[in-house]
């Protein structure tokens, strides 16, 4: 294993290994679901703006589709490594499996940071990802989405390439696409309303009135705009975001104690959703150190950025009157600082519950595109709204009959089904 601080893919084992005992799991069904089923790493030549040609690492991961072709986002991150992208695409075979949609679970992604690279460029690594694996993708194989840092227009190029290799139109090879180019309505922002659907159920749980409480968000890409969105319309008050700024290579928190205005940090931000720093100081926010957003004393955190944020060295720092942290982020807290939230009290909303919503309307674009009959926006988030309710409930359930923290009911869950899949199919 590589010496990071945070072996992603050790930490996702260690917690199946957990989860496997606790479902007394034969060993052939945990061998099984302990590693990827198939894993693709493979090299990127993009020619550059300045006639260079450059390399650029990408990956795709299959980790399981016993209940459905493999699913899941491709990545573009400079510090992108495989046992990331594995550990990705197990959450991802759980978390389709907790949401209770007939897919598997993958993941992708390049090493590259678009910040420094021109669209030309992009499009050249898009194409170039998909001519390594267009064999192995497809509709009834593996269906990429976007994720960190890529975009519907990624997706786009992405079709077209797998498209011109495969000899015909084949919308449902991925998902995240343009609404214009047979993309879904309410795509962009079903992650962030299915967490806040499934933050508004939690909170009726714990008898808390919406518009009674305050958040802090971290994260102001696309999860975290829609969940201050949704947030915001249940009447809850958002008073901290906390956001990367590429220019000054650091975060910074943005603080406005009456409330922030969404449009306003919106019209301030670049194409990757970072807020300009003084913009936001010339409209009297606040600017604090990047961490600022865990400090704040609001009743709900919602990471919405990247993995690892809420740590052992910075759980101490949460305030106690934090009562809620609803994971829009995939794996956001370490296990370490899991453990003293659990310990706190603290009512998590775990990734693979809490972002499904993401997941689910791909699916839901998925049978759109194969069907070629297009859904109003109501009905997407209306069914949204009731997928991701009733995950909620059979994870909250659950929790409560087992006495199992909202992780481990979620996990237990997920792995369940799978393993049934895999069994059902005589595959173990
Ligand atoms: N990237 C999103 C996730 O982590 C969505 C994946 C998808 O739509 O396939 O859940």
């Amino acid at each position: 294993m590589a010496a990071e601080p945070y072996n992603a893919f050790a930490i996702a084992q260690a917690h199946f290994d957990r989860v496997a005992e606790m479902l007394e799991l034969d060993s052939g069904t945990r061998t099984l679901l302990r590693q990827p089923m198939r894993e693709y790493a493979f090299s990127i030549p993009v020619r550059m703006q300045d006639g260079r040609s450059e390399v650029f690492r990408g990956f795709r991961v299959q980790y399981n589709d016993a209940r459905g072709p493999a699913k899941g986002g491709i990545r573009f991150h400079p510090l992108e490594t495989l046992d990331g992208i594995r550990a990705l695409a197990a959450a991802m075979a759980w978390k389709c499996a907790v949401a209770d949609i007939p897919l598997g679970g993958g993941k992708g992604g390049v090493v590259c940071d678009p910040h420094n690279l021109t669209p030309n460029e992009l499009e050249g690594i898009c194409r170039g990802w998909v001519r390594q694996v267009a064999r192995d993708i497809g509709p009834y194989q593996d269906v990429p989405a976007p994720d960190v840092m890529t975009t519907s227009q990624h997706m786009l190029w992405m079709l077209d390439e797998y498209e011109t290799l495969a000899g015909g139109r084949f919308p449902g090879a991925f998902t995240g696409k343009p609404v214009s180019m047979g993309g879904s309505l309410g795509r962009r922002e079903a992650t962030g309303f299915g967490l806040v659907f499934a933050l508004r159920e939690a909170l009726l749980r714990l008898h808390v009135k919406p518009e009674a409480t305050t958040a802090a968000v971290q994260g102001f890409g696309s999860v975290g705009q829609a969940a201050i969105a949704m947030y915001h319309e249940l009447g809850g008050t958002v008073i901290a975001v906390g956001c990367w700024n590429q220019a000054d290579q650091k975060s910074y928190t943005f603080r406005r104690v009456e409330g922030i205005d969404l449009d306003e940090l919106v019209s301030m931000t670049d194409r990757f959703g970072d807020i300009s720093k003084s913009r936001a100081e010339e409209a009297g926010y606040e600017v604090l150190p990047g961490e600022a957003w865990l400090e704040q004393d609001v009743d709900i955190l919602i990471p919405a950025a990247l993995e690892n944020q809420i740590t052992e060295q910075n759980v101490g720092r949460i305030p106690d009157c934090v009562r809620v942290v609803a994971e829009g982020a995939n794996g956001p807290t370490t296990p370490e600082a899991d453990r003293e939230l659990n310990r706190r009290g603290v009512y998590i909303i775990p990734d693979i519950l809490g972002n499904a919503g993401g997941v689910t309307c791909s699916y839901f674009e998925q049978v759109q595109s194969n069907t070629n009959y297009f859904w109003e926006k109501d009905e997407v988030i209306g069914k949204l709204n009731v997928k991701m309710t009733s995950a909620f409930l059979d994870v909250a359930e659950f929790a409560e009959k087992k006495k199992l923290s909202m992780r481990d009911a979620a996990y237990v869950i997920g792995v369940d089904r799978v393993a049934r899949a895999c069994r059902d199919r005589g595959w173990v």
